[in-house]
């Protein structure tokens, strides 16, 4: 399998280098059909290149090709390079016929000879209820942990080779979770200190290492450092700090995809405060003439925002959800008295409290936020959420009782 990964890696490489060489003069740079001829002519010069199965370097030109035409939708923008060691994968097609369906359930047919199409389906057993097998062409069969109910209907599945470890992901686009129906609205304030406040007064924290853990990667970072130049140990212990903060990263994963799948299942609408988390987590170095301050604080508080996996969630939501997400404004939503709607600073006391200097309600500050964000944006009144409250709220005189009217006295609202 790593020389399936290395055929891959090569033929890519060839295919980004094809492209980012291209020049003014020439006419463009080859496609996928005119790649895979060359490819082939190159098989017939490269013993090396030919040892190899023709399938799974061909799927690493379609891959480059399907990258490079999502290269302004993706957000990975140009393809480029795949290195050694960090970009280790490859992309295997199904070897069984099995014929399509249009999405209706009826035959598809081939248009001009009217037959039905045969599509392409991988291979794979399941042996228990933990394991499975699939072919992978040239190393048999090879087990899996199936973490899924059922065995997966895919065309094609991708593995790769991370930190020591082979996954297999395979071609499978879910179907959406269904709105349960139910009219609910749910807010959501992401932070650093509780990583997702719900408007239903839930406190959702994403996991992060242990302070064991974190004791550990700080030895192992420090000993690579410390561990002469091009050593074999200074790359163990470097291998040793990625594979805990891979570690940390699949935690996030894991906890992102189970609270998107819980909010999607839970809530018609999911509403998220708008963030621009690239510009949040803008360096504070500034420039040479021009130092900035508290760099290091800076740097410690980006990393913090991006250990929550804020953008991941949103983002997992919306596959999960798709139409049911909107995004509020940011602004005020910290400030504005979820009861009364009042915006003054001085009502949020600390990082934790709010109360109201204008009807002394007192909550959670973070859980007023997420109602705020539920209820759309300051100065919208809020439909009362059920166990929204958690402390003395000015609730009873709320319709009666309005003396500032902050939208009315021009403070902005975003
Ligand atoms: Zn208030």
């Amino acid at each position: 399998m790593l020389e399936h990964c290395a055929h891959a890696r090569y033929v890519w490489n060839l295919a980004v280098e094809q492209h980012t060489h291209w020049k003014p003069g020439r006419k463009a740079a080859p496609g996928f059909a005119e790649q895979c001829r060359q490819l082939t002519e190159a098989r017939r010069d490269s013993q090396w290149l030919r040892s190899g199965n023709a399938d799974v370097q061909q799927q690493a030109l379609k891959d480059f090709a399907q990258a490079k035409s999502a290269r302004f939708t993706s957000g990975f923008g140009e393809p480029t390079w795949r290195r050694k060691f960090r970009h280790e994968g490859f992309r295997v097609i199904g070897t069984d016929r099995v014929p399509e369906f249009e999405p209706d359930g009826s035959p598809k047919l081939n248009a001009q000879t009217g037959r039905q199409i045969m599509g392409r389906s991988v291979v794979v057993q399941k042996l228990n209820r933990r394991w499975a097998q699939v072919k992978v062409p040239g190393c048999g069969w090879v087990r899996f942990r199936l973490t899924r109910a059922e065995l997966p209907q895919a065309k094609t599945f991708r593995v790769t080779f991370r930190n020591g470890q082979w996954h297999i992901a395979f071609a499978v686009i879910p179907q959406p979770v269904d709105a349960p129906g139910t009219g609910e609205t749910v807010g959501i304030d992401r932070g650093v200190t509780i990583t997702a406040a719900l408007s239903d007064g839930r406190k959702l924290n994403c996991p992060q290492l242990t302070t064991k853990e974190r004791a550990q990667l700080r030895k192992h970072q420090r000993r690579a450092a410390r561990a002469p130049k091009n050593s074999a140990r200074k790359t163990a212990e470097y291998a040793r700090a990625a594979r805990l903060k891979a570690r940390e990263a699949n935690r996030r994963k894991d906890w992102c995809e189970k609270t998107s799948t819980m909010l999607a299942r839970t809530y018609d609408l999911i509403r998220f405060e708008k963030l621009n988390i690239t510009n949040m987590t803008a360096s504070a170095r500034g420039t040479v003439e021009q130092p900035g301050r508290k760099v290091r604080q800076k740097a410690g508080l980006n990393r913090a925002i991006l250990a929550q996996g804020w953008g991941l969630l949103r983002q997992r939501t919306e596959h999960k959800a798709p139409g049911r997400i909107e995004d509020v404004p940011a602004p005020y939503t910290s400030v504005r008295c979820s009861a009364c709607g009042w915006i003054d600073k001085k009502s949020r006391k600390s990082q934790a409290d709010f109360a109201c200097v204008s009807c002394g309600f007192t909550c959670n500050a973070d859980e007023n936020a997420a109602v705020n964000v539920a209820a759309g944006q300051g100065g919208i009144p809020r439909p009362r959420r059920s166990a929204g409250a958690g402390g003395t709220t000015a609730a009873t005189g709320r319709a009666s009782v309005r003396e500032p009217q902050p939208t009315r006295v021009g403070i902005p609202l975003c």
